[in-house]
């Protein structure tokens, strides 16, 4: 058996749920339709058209266009709204940094600016006070299944003529102010990668309101083609960044067991009682109305150093994440022509935040208490030692 730093028995010494969950017998049956279909294409099945229109739906617009990934989601669903060179799209320092690789895909330059010191989510004023002549769109991640405040945003973004592309990559299930997310901005981009609530190994859906825009997502994702047109007529440039309906035959049926997850990770967050420990969850944004709990991320607020407490905790068996170093720092970005602003909010995050990830939320409620009683001990042993 592994001990734990003090060289005693861990709290928990049996695995967490694996992710993703063991399949179900519906996945089963069809993935195996498509696969003995021979029907794999987007373009030969049905399958992926199916996802789109259901996550259209679930987030209560018309239209959807899967796509390899939400890397490239995110890049189409700019092209689509016509952000490119010369524009700048404003995004939050605390994501992941796809949200602002996706922007240089676009030819244009991620401005990134601060999180709400509090939820740590894109703030309307950070954005407000970074807009300049050239900024064409806004970038709010919904992160940790926990929606952005969407209205000031809004307002922000109407009031200078900017395109919203909401990040969903982390929130698919959740809802602002009782509507769904993907569907409140311009447009909307949930990701399948293999860490995300629901997944196909990797995959991604943009979703949105507008005809046009969908014909044009849908065009870059298509190699320029026109939605009903000739097959090799191209009357844009596009690219071939299309998922697979073996793909969408593992995401269809998930959407049946989503809910319930959902409620299984809520379930486990509030189980979870930090007492007076030195820790508390990173509270939700105003307007959260579903939470979807990709993340959990709880600040630490005692003065205890970040590898001692990753180390130890991995070490009592319950292996916690790190969280994001603020996308600003990071020199392939700004070298590559991204701009930051002063984000101390963020950079205190990457500091003070740890995160417990979707399959440990997916566990017994009753196990919640592996993670204080861990928390407990890691931190009174290094008060001890101090
Ligand atoms: C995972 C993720 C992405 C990228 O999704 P991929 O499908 O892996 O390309 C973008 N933004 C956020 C916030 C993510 O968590």
């Amino acid at each position: 058996m592994k001990l734990a730093v003090d060289g005693g028995t861990p709290v928990r010494t049996d695995p967490w749920p694996s992710w993703p969950p063991p399949l179900s017998d519906a996945q089963r049956k069809l993935v195996t339709e498509v696969l003995e279909s021979g029907l794999w294409g987007a373009t030969q099945g049905t399958r992926c058209a199916e996802l789109a229109e259901e996550f259209a739906r679930r987030s209560g617009v018309p239209y959807g266009v899967t796509v390899a990934n939400a890397t490239l989601g995110l890049f189409a669903a700019l092209r689509g709204l016509g952000v490119g060179p010369g524009d700048e799209v404003i995004v939050p320092a605390y994501t992941f940094v796809a949200s602002a690789t996706s922007v240089l895909l676009a030819g244009a330059v991620p401005v990134i600016v601060d999180v709400d010191p509090g939820d740590l989510h894109l703030s309307a004023r950070a954005v407000e006070a970074a807009i300049t002549g050239r900024t064409a769109a806004v970038m709010p991640v919904h992160l940790a299944g926990s929606p952005v405040d969407m209205d000031p945003l809004t307002a922000v973004a109407a009031r200078h003529g900017l395109k919203v592309v909401e990040d969903a990559a982390q929130a698919h299930g959740a809802a602002y102010r009782g509507r769904p997310v993907g569907g409140l901005g311009d447009a909307g981009v949930f990701s399948f990668q293999a860490s995300k609530a629901m997944t196909a190994g990797e995959g991604g859906v943009i979703v949105c309101a507008d005809q046009a825009v969908h014909g044009a997502v849908w065009s870059a994702c298509n190699l320029g083609r026109r939605l009903g047109g000739a097959w090799y007529g191209h009357p844009e440039v596009g690219w071939n960044l299309r998922m697979t309906d073996i793909q969408a035959a593992l995401l269809l049926p998930w959407l049946d067991r989503l809910e319930k997850e959902i409620a299984r990770r809520e379930a486990f967050v509030a189980a979870l009682d930090l007492g007076d420990l030195p820790v508390s969850v990173v509270p939700q944004p105003t307007g959260t109305t579903r939470d979807s709990r990709h993340l959990l991320m709880l600040r630490v607020e005692a003065p205890v150093e970040r590898e001692f407490l990753l180390t130890a905790m991995a070490a009592e068996g319950v292996p916690l994440e790190g969280g994001y170093p603020p996308l600003g720092t990071m020199a392939a970005l700004t070298g590559a022509g991204a701009r930051a602003e002063p984000c101390p909010a963020a950079e205190e995050a990457s500091r003070s935040v740890v995160w417990v990830r979707q399959q440990m939320l997916m566990d017994d409620p009753a196990r919640a208490s592996d993670v204080s009683r861990a928390l407990a001990k890691v931190l009174a042993g290094r008060s001890a030692a101090r």
